[in-house]
């Protein structure tokens, strides 16, 4: 299976999360915060769809598949534009950014850069061009993930704010 943003988001969030949703574990997606995103998502800006195409890119890094589905590219500007309801985990988020824009400079995209749209806050925060710098800590995440990925055991529970609207809420913390 190749790698996706999801993957590289997860692997920022935790590791724990990361690893449970590439073997398979799914939990059902009820807490409000997934339901609000899908919203926003789907139908918050419609009116995109006239500047941007939905694509799908394929790469490898060092015998790693790596694949991206973007909603919304602007291939004239060469801009991913990404929506989502708030900046809780932005780093997360920027991360997930910067691995399309990497995917698309392995095929050959000059310099893309990036939007991402936190429509509740009316944030928008610009993403450059990838630097050197970038690129490195992009394929560190690459290979952490891949490692994690490849663990037979599941990485240990981390207590942090965002457990309480994870999906695997229930499964980390039954009984308490
Ligand atoms: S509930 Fe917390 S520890 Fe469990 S997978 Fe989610 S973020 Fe990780």
């Amino acid at each position: 299976m190749p790698l996706t943003a999801t993957h590289i988001n997860y692997n920022i969030v935790c590791q724990r999360k990361l690893w449970l949703f590439s073997h398979d574990v799914v939990m059902e997606q009820t807490s409000d915060a997934v339901f609000e995103g899908k919203l926003i998502g789907e139908n918050s800006y419609t009116q995109r769809a006239e500047r941007y195409t939905e694509i799908s890119i394929q790469a490898t890094f060092q015998g790693i598949e790596l694949s991206a589905k973007i909603d919304f590219y602007d291939a004239r500007n060469r801009i991913v534009h990404e929506v989502k309801k708030s900046d809780v985990l932005e780093q997360a988020h920027i991360a997930q950014i910067k691995f399309y824009l990497y995917i698309l400079e392995t095929n050959g995209i000059e310099s893309p850069e990036g939007i991402l749209e936190y429509p509740k806050l009316r944030q928008t925060l610009n993403i450059p061009a990838l630097s050197p710098e970038d690129k490195k800590e992009i394929e560190t995440w690459i290979l952490e993930t891949q490692n994690i990925l490849e663990q037979d055991s599941c990485p240990p529970i981390i207590k942090k704010t965002y457990c309480k609207t994870c999906s695997y809420h229930d499964f980390c913390f039954v009984g308490e």
